[in-house]
Parts: structure tokens; C-alpha cells; sequence
């Protein structure tokens, strides 16, 4: 090489690295402008205050749609949020499979993973681990950062004893594949009670949101839960999209207040604001809702005094709309002639919401015949499934009552 083409060379090795030096400051400070959803610890761990519930997915075909939650997922943990909430019965089991693929295209320590035990299908105690390794196979993952024995009502709490779930998970948590042991409960503060005094659990899950605050003791549970000294993490914060919705009246008082949020971000800010909540699970279907949580919680900041009052004024007036406080959560299902409950309460409650007497007709009659509200024989079954404990026979003729009387 001659001094001239030596020069050259030097010239464009020194160009080079002073751009790619350039655009790797370019890609870091790219990297920091992203916003971040704010956090808050449980125990030494940062946990971003709201949490990806994976439970009401995009779907195809009736199958989690996994392009679209991967690139839903993406989008959460690049803006922050490590909590990812799914379960054994969420989607029919296919959540599971659907967390463990999406999930495994990121390194296992940049989220927390928590999954349940299913007590409902448990017929003996010989059932608990095969379930647990099969849960951890679907996951692709080595352990749970939390774990739940999932929906503790009655007749599970004695599964949960009969089959000694407690004394086999507590050895999961001894072998490290459990970080934290909890459980989620829909019952009464009654049972919550006795949960909580015959184990020794390391947080739990609760039903709040600003309706179920009063109707259906979520203060009372949440109260029980501080004084032992339990962190919470909050579920159905939006009681299955009604507080995303409401109704026109309540919605233009929200955005009276504020036009720049959307009605979900003021009751998941409700729940999230109680000091001892670390976490608000958040069912995320759309990319839109991924994004809107983003913006809720980054720099997030509990409900001023004046925002709990606005809030509490349009939860009045939804309540006076005699919406269903149906949570959709699919927990009725397997009535013996076939009536789809929550699809009846939805349509109900949509009509609650706006007035619209012909969608209301034109949604009813959508529905198969054979799973209307008035195909209901009052056998009583679906009852004691409900977790808000409704009446449904009698919840059902109202809404075949109202078929009748506006058709
Ligand atoms: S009461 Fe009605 S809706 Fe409930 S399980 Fe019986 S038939 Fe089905
Ligand atoms: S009626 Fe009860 S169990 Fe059925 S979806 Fe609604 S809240 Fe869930």
C-alpha cells in the first residue's frame, strides 16, 4: 500500500467509526426517550404497576392469535411493563401455550411470570404436581416468579385442604420453582379470612374496581388483606370492560374532567392508587389497549381527591342506568340447556348503556335459540358458579321480559 492509499484507508476507518458511533448514541438515546410505565416494589422486585392479564387475547378462528399478542407483548415489555398474569383454564388452555411462545422471544429475567392451580378440575391430591409440570412445559419456562392457587371459593378451599395443594406447592416454592406463593379468591371476606389464618401466603389476588368497592365488599376484602399484611394484586379492575364503556352520561363526565384519557384509565388509576396494591391486571385484546395503558401509567399518579369524587359521581350514574354486574367471566358456563349467560348479560347491559331498543332486538335475535334468556328452566344450577353472586334465573326473564316488550 502506498502513503496515498494508506491515507485514504485511514480517512474512511475514521469516518466509519465516528458514524457507527454516532448512530449507536443515537440508538441508546432512541432506547431512553421510550416511555416506561411506572413501577412499584414488591418486596426488592420493581413491578410495573399495571400487568398484562392474558386472558382476553386476539383471537382467529377462536384460537389465540399469536402474531398479533407477540407483537402486543413486544410493545408492553419495550415500554416497561413485567407482569404477565395467565391461567390454565384462560382461552381453554391455549393462553398458556400462547404465553410460553411469546414470552420465550424475551430473556426470562426481563418479566414475572404467574400462573395457577387449577383447583376446580383436582379429583385427588396425586393430580397437583403433574398439573404444575405440565403448566410449566406449556410456559416454556423453568419456574414461576408467582404462583396462585386460583379462585378459592367454597368448594375449592376444601379441594384446596382435601387435596394438600398448600403443602405441595410450599415444596415448588423450596426447589425454586416458585418465587412467590398466593391465591386469587371470589368469594365472601368470611372465607377470606379463613384463608389467610390457616396459611402463611405471600400476597393475593382480589376482585377491585370503583362498583365492586361497595356492591360486593372489595373494600372489606382488600382491608383484611393489609391488616395481615398481604400485597394485593388486583383483578377484573375494569369488571369486565363495563368501566371501559359505561354509558354516554357518565362517559361525558370523565371527559368533562379530562378529555384526554379514556374511561378505563380512570378505574384502573382507582385501583392502583391503594398503597397496598403492587400490581392492576389489565386483559388486554387490542394493541389500542396496550398503548392506552402505556399512557396511563407512565408517570403514574394516583387519583387526586377531586378525581375520586368525579369518578364516584359517574359510577352513580352508571349504576342508576340497572346494568347487570356481570364480570363476563365465563365461570356460568355448562348450563344444561345451553343459555349463554354472559352473552345475554352483555346485550342487556349494552342496551342499558345506550337506549338502543332495535340493537337491542337485532343483538338478541343474533343469539342461537336455543341460547336466549328465555330457554332459561330455572334449574338453579349456574347460581352457585357465579362469583358476583348473581340471580341469574331471574336476571335471564328479565331479559326475555324485555325481548318480549320491545319486540
Ligand atoms: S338456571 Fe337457567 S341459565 Fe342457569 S343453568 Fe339452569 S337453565 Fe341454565
Ligand atoms: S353471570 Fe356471573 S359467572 Fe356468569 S359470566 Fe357473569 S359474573 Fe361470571
Amino acid at each position: 500500500m502506498n502513503r496515498r492509499q494508506f491515507l485514504k484507508s485511514a480517512l474512511f476507518t475514521t469516518i466509519g467509526a465516528v458514524v457507527l458511533s454516532a448512530c449507536k448514541k443515537v440508538a441508546t438515546q432512541t432506547k431512553n426517550l421510550i416511555d416506561k410505565v411506572s413501577t412499584k416494589k414488591y418486596k426488592a422486585l420493581d413491578i410495573s404497576v399495571i400487568g398484562f392479564g392474558m386472558m382476553r387475547l386476539p383471537q382467529t378462528d377462536g384460537e389465540p392469535d399469536i402474531a398479533k399478542t407477540q407483537e402486543m407483548v413486544d410493545y408492553a415489555i419495550e415500554h416497561g411493563i413485567n407482569y404477565f398474569d395467565t391461567a390454565w383454564f384462560y382461552h381453554g388452555g391455549k393462553s398458556e401455550l400462547a404465553v410460553g411462545e411469546v414470552l420465550s422471544k424475551h430473556p426470562r429475567n426481563s418479566y414475572y411470570l404467574a400462573d395457577k392451580m387449577p383447583l376446580r378440575i383436582l379429583k385427588d391430591k396425586s393430580e397437583v404436581i403433574p398439573t404444575f409440570e405440565e403448566q410449566l412445559k406449556k410456559c416454556r419456562t423453568d419456574y414461576f416468579d408467582f404462583y396462585l392457587a386460583h379462585n378459592i371459593n367454597k368448594r375449592e378451599w376444601e379441594t384446596l385442604k382435601n387435596c394438600n395443594v398448600y403443602e405441595q406447592l410450599t415444596q415448588k416454592k423450596k426447589e425454586g420453582k416458585i418465587k412467590y406463593l398466593g391465591f386469587s379468591i371470589h368469594d365472601t371476606p368470611e372465607l377470606l379470612e379463613e384463608v389467610v389464618n390457616t396459611y402463611k401466603w405471600d400476597f393475593v389476588q382480589l376482585p377491585i374496581n370503583p362498583i365492586d368497592w361497595k356492591v360486593v365488599d372489595a373494600k372489606k376484602q382488600y382491608e383484611i388483606a393489609t391488616k395481615v399484611g398481604l400485597p394485593v394484586v388486583v383483578m377484573n379492575p375494569l369488571k369486565g370492560g363495563q368501566l371501559s364503556t359505561l354509558n354516554e352520561k357518565a362517559v361525558e363526565l370523565l371527559k368533562n374532567e379530562n378529555p384526554d384519557v379514556s374511561p378505563s384509565s380512570w378505574s384502573l388509576r382507582y385501583s392502583a392508587s391503594l398503597p397496598n396494591v403492587f400490581v392492576v391486571l389489565s386483559g388486554m385484546t387490542e394493541m389500542e389497549h396496550v398503548v392506552d395503558n402505556v399512557k396511563t401509567f407512565t408517570n403514574f399518579k394516583p387519583l387526586t381527591d377531586k378525581e375520586q369524587n368525579v369518578l364516584s359521581d359517574a359510577i352513580a350514574i352508571y349504576n342508576s342506568s340497572g346494568a347487570i354486574s356481570c364480570t363476563y367471566c365465563q365461570y356460568c358456563t355448562g348450563c344444561p340447556v345451553g343459555i349463554d349467560i354472559p352473552k345475554n348479560f352483555l346485550i342487556y347491559n349494552q342496551y342499558k348503556s345506550n337506549g338502543r331498543k332495535e340493537r337491542f332486538i337485532i343483538a338478541y335475535e343474533a343469539i342461537k335459540e336455543e341460547n336466549r334468556a328465555d330457554k332459561c328452566i330455572n334449574c338453579g344450577i349456574c347460581k352457585n358458579k357465579c362469583p358476583q353472586q348473581l340471580d341469574i334465573p331471574n336476571l335471564l326473564k328479565d331479559i326475555a321480559s324485555l325481548y318480549k316488550d320491545l319486540k
